[in-house]
């Protein structure tokens, strides 16, 4: 015992020595403007749902009091699912206490050792831990590179084939060629799984998501999870899918059946959440605006781009020490940015990541961008020769 305690204060110093060493950030108390949430739709701060919130723990009490299969499961969860269900065209759908737990369920439940998952090289964490611990073969293809993934999955018919991507990737932006992958997944036999964290709530007619927005359905991608953190402004996850995938995970997913159910007052609140997200569509034109004007600002500016077109934008600066004073530099200029390091990305790709928010004011959305071309340094920045063959090549 106190041996392995011993070791952590020498492992903590060779995180620090790599640059690797993370803090806790908060912003409800900086009084700075946010530019690194994940609340993509600013319902977090939505009247309507505060309300529908605090009314609904009024009713129903603080918290669900037990797991879904002891006595935690409550009309509200069920009338959620029902409506996640129906707004994604699933046959049903499921909710977790999070994204994390979600996909690690989703494996567990439906792998055997003998399986194999292949996934795209940046999928998120939690689809690699999730592999990972189900023990199975895992092989990661490169970056959303439809062949590489097909090379991968041919030859494997008697072993059952999972092909999981994210719908948008947390830190790239960009989103996955889910068209190309599920005809790959079509010709494998291969089980198509997105995890749409990032594109539920943004991306598709009214919100449902990248599946729906690249035109694929349930027959095509089978096994679908979004997350109710991020664009439904509140907290957890649910999975959807055929009706035997739903009974399944409830019988044999463990983070569903050894887990405190969410507050009904959270479901109820989340209900609210998909209302708004189908109703209220000038937000997702708002962030579509925001998104154009920071890029063609930044464009100006010279700053160096990742390839996205999503909320999620990245300034690639290739460094670790580089991208944390330039994210410190930013922040102290009253804009919270975060700077993103290995292991997260992969070393050398180290970069600043700024998400944009239907909220995010015109003259806010410049203010970043002349704080950032400040304190970036002249390596982030493209050449004024590359910026100007950009353009020209847009106007053709
Ligand atoms: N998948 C992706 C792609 C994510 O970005 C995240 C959260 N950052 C998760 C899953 C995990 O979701 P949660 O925060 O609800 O655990």
């Amino acid at each position: 015992m106190a041996r392995l305690l011993e070791r952590l204060p020498d492992r903590l110093q060779r995180y620090r020595d790599q640059t690797r060493y993370r803090q806790r950030q908060s912003h409800s108390d900086s009084g700075s403007v946010v530019f690194n949430s994940n609340d993509y739709l600013g319902l977090s701060q939505h009247p309507r749902l505060i309300s529908a919130f605090a009314e609904a723990v009024s009713r129903y009490g603080a918290g669900s009091g037990g797991s879904h299969l002891v006595c935690g499961h409550h009309r509200q969860h069920q009338l959620l699912e029902q409506e996640l269900a129906d707004f994604v065209q699933r046959e049903r759908a499921l909710l977790f206490s999070s994204g994390y737990a979600a996909n690690l369920g989703v494996m567990q439940a439906l792998l055997s050792r003998h399986d194999r998952v292949v996934g795209d090289r940046l999928n998120h964490a939690s689809l690699i831990d999730a592999a990972r611990l189900c023990g199975v073969t895992h092989h990661r293809y490169r970056h959303l590179d439809i062949e590489h993934a097909r090379q991968l999955l041919q030859g494997e018919s008697d072993r059952g084939l999972l092909l999981a991507t994210d719908g948008v990737f947390s830190m790239d932006g960009d989103i996955a060629p889910l068209a190309g992958l599920a005809t790959v997944a079509g010709d494998t036999e291969a089980t198509l799984f997105v995890d749409d964290a990032h594109g539920f709530g943004v991306l598709g007619p009214h919100g449902e998501g990248s599946v729906t927005a690249a035109g694929l359905d349930s027959e095509q991608v089978p096994v679908l999870m979004a997350t109710l953190g991020k664009s439904a402004g509140l907290q957890g996850a649910f999975v959807a899918g055929s009706e035997a995938l739903i009974e399944a995970l409830i019988q044999f997913s463990r983070t569903y059946i050894y887990t405190t159910a969410l507050p009904p007052a959270v479901a109820a609140a989340l209900r609210v959440s998909i209302r708004l997200i189908a109703e209220e569509s000038w937000r997702r034109e708002r962030l579509q605006e925001n998104i154009a004007i920071f890029q063609s600002l930044a464009r100006q500016e010279g700053l160096s781009l990742l390839d996205s077109t999503t909320a999620i934008q990245g300034v690639s600066v290739g460094d670790a020490q580089l991208a944390l004073r330039c994210a410190e530099q930013v922040c102290e200029q009253g804009y919270l940015v975060t700077a993103i390091r290995a292991p997260t990305v992969p070393a050398g790709s180290e970069r600043i990541r700024i998400t944009l928010t239907s909220l995010h004011r015109h003259e806010q959305i410049a203010g970043l961008v002349v704080a950032l071309a400040r304190a970036m340094p002249e390596a982030a920045h493209s050449s004024k020769r590359d910026v100007l063959e950009k353009s020209s090549e847009a106007a053709h």
